[in-house]
């Protein structure tokens, strides 16, 4: 086991300084749901934000779409999700579990001593028999067959749907992607481990359309640039791998997924996949709606349906991923008590700065909130004055703030404050005029 379990810790740290609440907990919760508190729609956000600035805005070739969730039923058939989106499900008789029969070794179950279903003497398991994962409902008011939808258990098919409006709209020429963030819901057998595994999620997904012959080079490409992007926010090199499918889709060319290690038994799994789905989705939605979707190559006066190029990222699954890269433990010298960092990347902290009056006296609290005020329209602030300032520091460590700024007595006789920095702990002392410049070149990158 290379890196400590710390799951248990974040969560009631999630909790406790409102990154991410239990859904409808004062009901008893609802099974493998959760709402993201005031820090935690902040740090989604800004991974969100740096995907589709990495993705969408510095880019020419890639265009960005909000499809709906819920889309023709003919859709989730030409898709291949009504027949074939099952997992194996397994019950006990004896615990009354249900359980992923191909994850068992994932799951818990309910007797002591703490071991996976089947492993002890009493459990009977069934047979496994297929579970599909879509959520059903109707539409309008008749509850009748003729008006099933579907909740989208992925948001790659609002991508295909619109391939042609997109296209003809923007006017991109063949190599050209379209990227979407948005919800997807599945209702899986063994949600779990936090918000790893949920029933309502987000997702990233970007689909790069390519001329068939020019795929694999395509596919090289999307696997290296998503693997930097995972660097690029924050994530250690070394907890990050790629993982060849052993199975292939029968239509797949080529998949991989990026793991994260996120630490003891739950160790490396899945946050993104790269596959190389050929020309499958845009033929079958071809097939079914009766409508060309192919792509016409005016100069080379050449029609053809491209090939698809796919990475899926789920954003709950980064965020926790970010959460258990930047969690860590510290003693600290000279002092008694250690302290908890989320030693985010800056990009992605839910707060930039932090602002302190050292006491509520002599001007301090008024050129503080003056400050606080000043950077509050360039960087998400927090102002504090409550409790000593080394307990102050130990909540913004907890909580990810790259920056502490703190004003004191000397600040209002020569206008000049101390950043500490969360991570080295050292201190400047610098003019709080300068403080913007100050900030902006370390926050940024
Ligand atoms: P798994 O094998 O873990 O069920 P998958 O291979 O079905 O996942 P994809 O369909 O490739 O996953 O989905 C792409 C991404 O969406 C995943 O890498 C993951 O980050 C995210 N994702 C998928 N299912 C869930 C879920 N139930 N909860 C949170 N994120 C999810």
């Amino acid at each position: 086991m290379s890196h400590p379990d710390v799951m248990d810790k974040l969560v009631s740290l999630c909790k406790r300084r409102g990154f991410i609440f239990q859904s409808s907990e004062i009901y008893g919760g609802t099974g493998s749901v959760w709402d993201y508190g005031p820090l935690g729609v902040e740090l989604k956000k800004n991974l969100k934000d740096r995907w589709w600035w990495a993705m969408v805005r510095s880019r020419d070739d890639i265009e960005g779409i909000d499809a709906a969730i819920l889309m023709h039923p003919r859709v989730w058939e030409a898709s291949g999700h009504v027949a074939g989106f099952v997992d194996p499900l397994v019950d006990c008789r004896t615990c009354k579990g249900r359980f992923r029969a191909d994850k068992l070794e994932d799951a818990q179950c309910p007797q002591k001593p703490s071991k996976h279903p089947g492993e002890h003497t009493a459990c009977q398991l069934t047979d496994a028999r297929q579970f599909n994962l879509m959520f059903r409902t109707f539409m309008g008011p008749l509850e009748e067959t003729a008006s099933v939808v579907y909740l989208r258990p992925e948001t790659a098919q609002g991508i295909f749907v619109n391939f042609l409006n997109v296209q003809q709209s923007s006017r991109q020429k063949v190599p050209f992607g379209i990227a979407q963030i948005g919800k997807a819901f599945r209702n899986e057998i063994t949600p779990g481990n936090f918000i790893f595994r949920t029933r309502e999620f987000e997702q990233m997904e970007m689909q790069f359309f390519v001329e068939p012959g020019t795929d694999a080079e395509h596919f090289e490409y999307w696997k290296d640039a998503r693997m930097k992007w995972h660097h690029a926010i924050g994530l250690s090199p070394d907890r990050l791998r790629y993982k060849a499918h052993e199975q292939l889709a029968h239509y797949a060319r080529a998949a991989f997924d990026i793991e994260f290690d996120f630490g003891g038994t739950l160790g490396f799994q899945e946050i993104e996949g790269i596959h190389n789905r050929s020309d499958y989705d845009l033929s079958r939605h071809q097939e079914y709606s009766g409508k060309k979707l192919e792509y016409f190559d005016q100069p080379r006066n050449k029609r053809y349906v491209p090939f698809v190029i796919e990475t899926s990222v789920g954003a709950d699954r980064v965020t926790l991923a970010a959460l258990v890269n930047a969690y860590r433990e510290e003693e600290v010298a000279g002092e008694e008590e250690g302290r908890t960092v989320l030693g985010f990347h800056p990009s992605i902290a839910p707060i930039k700065a932090a602002v302190f009056a050292l006491t509520k006296k002599d001007g301090m609290p008024e050129m503080a909130h003056r400050i606080a005020n000043d950077l509050r329209p360039h960087f998400p602030v927090d102002y504090d004055e409550t409790g000593s300032i080394g307990k102050r520091y130990r909540r913004q460590d907890e909580v990810g703030t790259p920056y502490c700024i703190t004003v004191d007595g000397d600040s209002v006789k020569d206008g000049t404050v101390t950043v500490r920095d969360r991570d080295t702990l050292k201190q400047d002392r610098i003019a709080a005029d300068a403080l913007s410049g100050y900030l902006r070149e370390r926050l940024q990158g």
